[in-house]
């Protein structure tokens, strides 16, 4: 490669990773894309090469090669396939909080194991409420003598199912935000871990992107990284080394495609010559050369910077942002260059197409990186324009307020007695019925089944259900999609049909995101399941844990007036739960000179305290914003 800022070293470097794509990746980048599978294999070998902590120093396991070798690495990786790419950039960030903020006995225990490429890591810090606003993380890690106890779920989580190394980010005192935020070193496997299936992606199919459960997961004191309170900064400044890393994969899929583009078009004729000296053509591709070598230049820079121990946190955010629009208006080009023969499926372009939408989103989208460049340039906001207030939801249920009234006590029968009598207490009448293949967004109810059913012979007891309680029936993502039980159009979730009536029983549904976001709406939910941890009861308003062999047959029953169920007349909107005032679990401060009050849910914009900040934790000149009055004139209540 032809750029001044490599040296010898680099290119061989480049030289050894590229032979190893074209050999092991390339043949097979097609069929990993089809069939939405990881390369085990080919990640063997390239441990056995020893890269897999190729810029960390060698008493580490690492190759004590420099940033720019790791940034060179992911773009020819990413040049054949950008989900290689993607899992190798993940893997080396997850490495990164260990090597700068872990104590030298946790940098001995998980380090190797990474570089070695015995286990993969990944970086965990995206929730349902918490994407480009990082701050706004729900999960909570309670000290509990020599442990913490981590609860919530965290979503889109690259190389989840293949890693056994997490590096995790929670509240350890969430009244402070983000300032209460500390990072930790979690392992596959411990109890109350677990992982959902892989999403189907639109482009990285050979990297798989998973959510992840915590619920009650004992994590142990020494696996904190850094200080108690400094999670959110091991994060933030973990994500500036990454966004080089997504600057490289978009430069790799960029001279991809491009390098097809130009093959394809000295190869194709049409009027009588290649349609390469077309200067339509060959002005495109002077432009895709001229951008790529920009995002070249602009990604090794980055890496250079911070080789050299200098501040790069913008250069980062730049390359990242401009390397990912590039890659997206290169291949973009190169697709338009192959014709129709671009938009088939197998073709490289088509797939590096798909690839490259996801570089402007992850690691901070790309209008996160202008926030974050426009930071550096202009500086913060002044206060009158700082953002309104947003609307705090409930921590940890992606369907709002929910009643959550898990029925415990007595026998299975007397639950299910408990549940249907709840339900008529709510306005449910059981003697309606429904065509069970009634549109999703159309039926007032539906039972909902999960991969929890087990066989799909178990599918006949979930249409006595729906039979019994006036329902259609629908399924998750993976009973339609993968064991097709049902066909496609009856799957509910973000991406599938949305159900937005009354009653909603899931029967065997863990509750992924995924599927929660479309059944938000529901007036009321019920969740059967035979996994307590299972993400579905935090979001219901009355569940049963317990098999549902034993619990169906006994609510089908129970629901069973004996008589045919009569048409449904209009249905009528049942009324949610309703979100129960919470008395505040702090103290209220009242100003002794005008009697305000400083609620620590709103902390105080105007002096740029920011909410959930305690009142104790008001700096010493704080005075009341509405009379002037010194701090210690309030008086707590
Ligand atoms: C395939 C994949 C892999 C991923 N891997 C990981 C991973 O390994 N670890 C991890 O923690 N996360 C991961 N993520 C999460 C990813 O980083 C987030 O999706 C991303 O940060 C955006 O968050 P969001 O999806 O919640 O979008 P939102 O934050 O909801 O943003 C939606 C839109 O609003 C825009 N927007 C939001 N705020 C502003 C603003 N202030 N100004 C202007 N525009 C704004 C965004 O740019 C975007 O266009 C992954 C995501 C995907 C899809």
């Amino acid at each position: 490669m032809n750029t001044y800022l490599t040296n010898e070293e680099h290119e061989a470097f480049r030289t050894k990773i590229r032979d190893f794509a074209e050999k092991e990746i390339r043949p097979i980048a097609s069929m990993l894309d089809q069939e939405a599978k990881f390369p085990t294999e080919q990640f063997k070998m390239l441990a056995e090469m020893g890269v897999m902590g190729a810029p960390w120093p060698k008493e580490y396991g690492g190759m004590g090669l420099d940033y720019l070798s790791f940034a060179i690495m992911v773009e020819e990786l990413s040049r054949v396939d950008a989900g290689v790419g993607v899992t190798m950039a993940v893997h080396i960030l997850s490495q990164s909080p260990i090597f700068f903020y872990g104590t030298e006995a946790q940098k001995q225990k998980y380090l190797p194991q990474m570089t070695s490429g015995k286990k993969i890591g990944a970086f965990v810090l995206t929730e349902q409420n918490s994407g480009s606003d990082a701050s706004k993380m729900e999960t909570t890690a309670d000290r509990d003598g020599d442990f913490y106890v981590l609860n919530g779920t965290k979503i889109f989580i690259t190389n989840a199912p293949h890693a056994e190394i997490y590096i995790v980010v929670a509240l350890t005192n969430p009244d402070l935000g983000p300032r209460g935020a500390s990072a930790f070193i979690v392992e596959k496997g411990w109890e109350g871990f677990s992982i959902a299936d892989p999403y189907d992606k639109m482009g990285i199919r050979s990297s798989h992107t998973c959510e992840l459960n915590f619920n009650n997961v004992r994590v142990p004191k020494e696996n904190m990284l850094g200080r108690e309170g400094e999670g959110f900064r091991v994060f933030m400044s973990a994500l500036d080394g990454g966004r080089i890393g997504i600057g490289a994969q978009s430069l790799g899929i960029a001279q991809g495609a491009y390098e097809e583009a130009v093959t394809y078009s000295k190869d194709r004729v049409q009027f009588g010559k290649p349609i390469a000296f077309n200067q339509a053509i060959s002005f495109k591709l002077a432009d895709m050369a001229t951008k790529i070598r920009c995002s070249r230049l602009l990604v090794y820079s980055a890496a250079m910077l911070r080789d050299a121990g200098k501040p790069y946190g913008m250069e980062a955010s730049m390359a990242k942002m401009h390397s990912s629009d590039i890659a997206n208006q290169v291949c973009n080009d190169a697709l338009q260059i192959h014709g129709g023969s671009g938009y088939m499926k197998g073709m490289h372009v088509e797939r590096a197409y798909r690839d490259a939408k996801i570089t402007t989103i992850y690691e901070g989208t790309n209008e996160i990186q202008r926030v974050v460049m426009s930071g550096f340039i202009v500086g913060k906001p002044p206060k009158e324009q700082s953002a309104a207030k947003t609307v705090k939801k409930a921590p940890g249920s992606a369907t709002g307020i929910r009643k959550q009234m898990i029925l415990t006590e007595g026998t299975i029968e007397e639950k299910v007695a408990k549940l249907v009598e709840s339900l008529k207490a709510d306005g449910y009448d059981f003697t309606t019925g429904l065509d069970p293949q009634t549109p999703i967004p159309q039926a007032d109810r539906v039972v909902c089944v999960g991969k929890g059913i087990g066989d799909k012979e178990n599918l006949e007891l979930i249409e006595k259900l729906a039979y019994q309680a006036g329902a259609a029936i629908g399924s998750t993502r993976p009973v339609a999609e993968s064991l097709r039980y049902l066909p496609i159009n009856r799957y509910i979730g973000m991406s599938g049909q949305k159900f937005t009536n009354n009653l909603y029983i899931a029967v065997g549904v863990s509750g992924a995101g995924q599927h929660l976001k479309g059944i938000k709406k529901a007036s009321t939910i019920v969740a059967i399941n035979n996994n307590a941890n299972a993400p579905i009861f935090k979001n219901c308003d009355y569940g049963i844990v317990g098999d549902l062999a034993e619990i169906v047959p006994l609510l089908i029953r129970a629901l069973d007036n004996g008589e045919p169920k009569r048409e449904v007349e209009q249905p009528k909107k049942i009324k949610r739960a309703v979100p129960k005032k919470l008395p505040p679990t702090y103290k209220i401060h009242v100003c002794n000179g005008c009697a305000y009050e400083y609620d620590q849910s709103l902390g105080d914009s105007e002096s740029d305290i920011m909410e959930g900040t305690p009142f104790a934790m008001l700096p010493y000149e704080w005075i009341c914003p509405e009379c002037g009055e010194d701090k210690n004139q309030f008086i707590s209540n």
